[in-house]
C-alpha cells in the first residue's frame, strides 16, 4: 500500500497518479483539475458530446464526466498520455475497425485516445449517437 503524503488517500501502486484532494462534482471542475496540455482536447470531446447528446444529463459518475439520461451512455477521462472513452463493449466492438484506422487501441468497453493521434472528434460524436441510439451500455 502507498499512502499519498498530500492527500491521504491509499493506493495499491506507488505513486499512483490520481486527483489530490476533493473529489470534483462538476465536470468543469473535473477539466480543470487536468494538466493544462489535455484541457483543449477534453473541452473538444465535451462539445461534441454535448452536441450529440442535448438531452443528456451531464455529471460525474465513477469520477468520470458522464453522459446520462436513464442509464450512463458514454463516460471519458483523462489520462496522462491518452484520453479514455467508455462507450460500452458493444460500441467499442461495432466501431472497432474505425478505431484501427483512427489509431486508436481499445479493449473491452474502453477506447484509448493517445494524445499524439489527431482528436477523431468525428468518430467520437459517431460513437455517441450510436450510444444514444441503441440504448444501455453500461
Ligand atoms: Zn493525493
Amino acid at each position: 500500500m502507498w499512502k499519498c503524503p498530500k492527500c491521504g488517500r491509499s493506493f495499491k501502486k506507488e505513486n499512483q497518479s490520481h486527483y489530490c484532494g476533493k473529489a470534483p462534482e462538476t465536470v468543469d471542475e473535473y477539466i480543470l483539475a487536468q494538466d493544462e496540455g489535455i484541457r483543449d482536447q477534453l473541452l473538444s470531446i465535451r462539445s461534441v458530446l454535448k452536441s450529440e447528446l442535448p438531452d443528456a444529463t451531464e455529471k460525474i459518475s465513477w469520477s468520470m464526466p458522464t453522459y446520462w439520461k436513464g442509464h450512463n451512455i458514454i463516460h471519458f477521462a483523462a489520462a496522462k498520455k491518452h484520453i479514455g472513452l467508455y462507450p460500452g463493449p458493444e460500441a467499442v466492438e461495432h466501431f472497432a475497425e474505425k478505431l484501427d484506422q483512427a489509431g486508436c487501441p481499445y479493449s473491452k468497453g474502453a477506447i484509448r485516445i493517445p494524445c499524439s493521434v489527431e482528436l477523431p472528434l468525428s468518430l467520437i460524436a459517431e460513437i455517441a449517437a450510436w450510444c444514444r441510439d441503441t440504448g444501455n451500455h453500461p
